[in-house]
């Protein structure tokens, strides 16, 4: 069998190992490369308490993590050279620097680069609202969808002038809205003074009947603890719980199958099926 290479592309250091850390850890477990690029390094994140960085350092210093997170999930990195844009609303969106300020057609290019460079046979990223509607996942999960579409096509010439690779599948990952529902409960039993799940889990995450493929990655979990916890300046929301409740919850990696389209019906349990 060919040697197998997935990429993930997201915008955030940390984004990879909250969302994704099993699935990486899996497939790197079995011998697929696998690849991860991120487009900013996280400087409008917030700094944990007892954390040594400023908001001028933070950028560094995650950039710093986010290379111990990725070796621990048995990744390679690709970063992006983006500012993170905040969240909708705030006054970082506006910084000519800011991901969501650069050219559409730019970034597109520089992730259809990657591809040709990396020779993926499956692409996965965001889904179309970024998991809780932040600009800058919205903004990766639109442009790897073209890259995505761009790398394959002859008449496309990206920067580094890379010949074209056709990425044979392409998956948004997002959490099942179930189970944010469920950590909305399980957090506020924890910590009944917060303002996490004041929120309305609706906005979070996909329709549980969306997904067209469930990964089993139970065994992975420590993993993506350890990968997760390399994120220091920013801390996790998920650290309040026992680590059985986070096999409980982790155990299932979802994914929507978006190109090709999928079959009604389809109910996969690996990324590599049918190539
Ligand atoms: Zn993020």
């Amino acid at each position: 069998m060919e040697q197998r290479r997935l990429m993930l592309a997201f915008a955030h250091p940390d984004d990879e190992s909250h969302l994704a850390g099993s699935t990486i850890a899996k497939y790197a477990a079995e011998g697929a490369e696998v690849v991860v690029v991120i487009t900013t390094r996280g400087e409008a994140g917030e700094i944990a308490p007892g954390v040594d960085a400023t908001p001028e350092n933070l950028g560094e210093v995650r950039e710093a993590e986010l290379r111990a997170s990725v070796k621990v999930a048995g990744a390679s990195l690709e970063m992006l050279n983006y500012r993170d844009s905040g969240m909708a609303g705030t006054p970082e969106n506006n910084d000519p620097r800011a991901f969501v300020q650069a050219p559409e057609q730019q970034v597109v290019g520089e992730l259809a680069e990657l591809m040709r460079k990396h020779r993926p046979q499956v692409v996965v990223t965001f889904d179309e609202n970024g998991g809780y509607g932040h600009p800058d996942h919205i903004f990766i999960s639109k442009t790897t969808s073209i890259a995505f579409r761009e790398s394959g096509n002859p008449e496309y010439s990206s920067p580094g002038g890379l010949k074209p690779w056709s990425p044979l599948k392409l998956y948004y990952m997002a959490f099942p809205r179930s189970r944010i529902k469920r950590f909305f409960e399980e957090y506020r039993k924890m910590k009944p003074d917060n303002d996490i799940t004041n929120a309305d889990p609706e906005t979070f995450g996909v329709p549980d009947d969306m997904f067209t493929t469930q990964l089993k990655v139970a065994k992975y979990v420590p993993v993506r603890r350890e990968a997760a916890s390399k994120h220091r300046s920013q801390g996790s929301p998920f650290d309040v719980f026992p680590e059985s409740m986070h096999e409980d919850i982790f155990s299932v990696d979802h994914l929507i199958l978006i190109d090709p389209t999928p079959a009604p019906g389809t109910a996969e349990t690996d990324l590599f099926e049918g190539i």
